[in-house]
């Protein structure tokens, strides 16, 4: 029987739900028998290629090409899970958006404590156009499952994505989507 396929990438986050995905630990050896991998932070493939039937998305979109990659990961996915807080809501990045863009750029590229920068000038190349403010992923595409938590845990993850593959509800018990 063919493996089904999932995709997961990282937009403005902290890589922290991928972290959590590997804690599921040795079911990672189940999940390996039960699904291929297209793009993902996982294998290192860049571009989303085929359709896929579970797409997992961590991090909310701060520039112009998270907006596109989210959107080619709608385009390709037949299920799409915005995973933990950043991707539900913007999560710690969403925290710029209570400040002007300009003092954004003037702070983390010339007033920054840490910040080298003899010429003193905010780069316009080579870095993605900032959006105005960090937007969740539901306000960009439509999201089909949430999974909450800073990040969810791995068995939250496990739970989500072995009731996405066998085609089950996902009805996840209460102690797996609290904060704790
Ligand atoms: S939800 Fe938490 S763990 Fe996941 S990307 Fe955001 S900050 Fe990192």
């Amino acid at each position: 029987m063919a493996k089904a396929k999932i995709a997961t990438t990282s937009l403005a986050g902290c890589f922290g739900c991928h972290m959590s995905l590997l804690d599921i630990d040795e079911r990672i050896l189940e999940l390996a028998e039960l699904v291929e991998f297209d793009r993902s932070p996982l294998n290192d493939i860049k571009r989303i290629t085929t359709p896929v039937d579970v797409g997992l998305v961590e991090g909310g979109c701060a520039n112009e090409e998270n907006i596109h990659t989210l959107k080619e990961f709608r385009e390709h996915c037949k299920v799409l899970v915005s995973v933990g807080a950043c991707a539900i809501s913007g999560g710690v990045p969403a925290m710029r958006n209570f400040v002007p863009l300009d003092e954004c750029f003037q702070e983390a590229y010339i007033d920054g404590p840490t910040v080298v920068n003899p010429s003193g000038e905010v780069p316009t190349v080579e870095i993605p156009l900032l959006l105005d403010k960090v937007y969740p992923l539901h306000e960009v595409v439509k999201v089909d499952y949430f999974l909450p938590g800073c990040p969810p845990s791995a068995d939250t993850l496990w739970a989500a994505l072995t009731a996405l593959l066998s085609g089950e509800p996902l009805e996840l018990p209460y102690p797996l989507i609290k904060y704790s």
